[in-house]
């Protein structure tokens, strides 16, 4: 794991270097889902302390056992009922993507006296397997949830379509980027343009090269996940 890590630190810097964005930090989301605690222990132990979770029950268990040694983010769909089960553990909704869910987060997130920081998710490829909304439903959807105020956007996430070669995917990376800066120009308040949450084991390389200041890493770290 430790090789597994430094190897893609090394390329997170090569990246950086030679997109002309040295200097710039790119923000390695560990992805733990199916991967046990003693392993995470082990990656909170190498510096890996933001995990991701695509089900809410596994990263509420997780959470009980770990504890804010790690920070939670929830990367998968969130469906609104399970909202509450975890408002007060996540430190970033990755998959906000339909306004039931920003209505909920807001109405948990009020009962805590927190805000929510989220990502709006957006399925820049139009997958019909993918959840997350289109290119140009994300303004009209943004203005409809600013009256959330306990809601905070921090950023975009998009997941590629799985590809051989990332280079075939590289489009969908500058499409989001291109689409976060027409974003920032509209100066919402409660809506910031700071994350661009894209890249994971085989296309982060890309990703960055196109502006991703956030991956998400499971195989590149813990190797293949094993189902039950
Ligand atoms: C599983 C998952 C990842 C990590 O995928 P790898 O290919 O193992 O790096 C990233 N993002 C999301 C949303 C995922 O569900």
């Amino acid at each position: 794991m430790k090789n597994n890590l430094l190897n893609i630190e090394k390329n997170i810097e090569e990246v950086l270097k030679r997109s002309g964005r040295t200097g710039d930090k790119v923000h390695i989301i560990a992805v733990t889902k199916t991967v046990g605690v003693d392993k995470i222990n082990e990656a909170i132990e190498l510096g890996l302390t933001n995990i991701g979770e695509n089900r809410t029950q596994e990263l509420v268990e997780k959470y009980d056992i770990i504890g804010n040694k790690a920070k939670y983010h929830m990367i998968g769909h969130l469906q609104t009922n399970k909202v509450k089960t975890i408002i007060d553990k996540v430190a970033l909704v990755h998959s906000l993507d339909r306004l039931s869910l920003a209505k909920e987060l807001d109405k948990r997130a009020k009962k805590h006296g927190i805000i929510v920081d989220t990502l709006v998710q957006v399925n820049v490829a139009e997958e019909e397997s993918k959840f997350g909304l289109k290119l140009d439903e994300v303004i009209p959807f943004l203005e409809k949830i600013l009256k959330y105020d306990s809601i905070r956007v921090k950023g975009l996430m998009t997941i590629a379509p799985f590809v051989e070669d990332a280079e075939e995917v590289r489009w969908v990376f500058k499409e989001l980027r291109r689409f976060s800066e027409v974003i920032k120009n509209k100066d919402y308040t409660n809506v910031k343009m700071e994350i661009l949450s894209m890249g994971m084991t085989n296309d982060y390389q890309v990703a960055i090269e196109e502006g991703s200041n956030m991956i998400r890493i499971g195989t590149g770290i813990f190797g293949q996940r094993k189902y039950r």
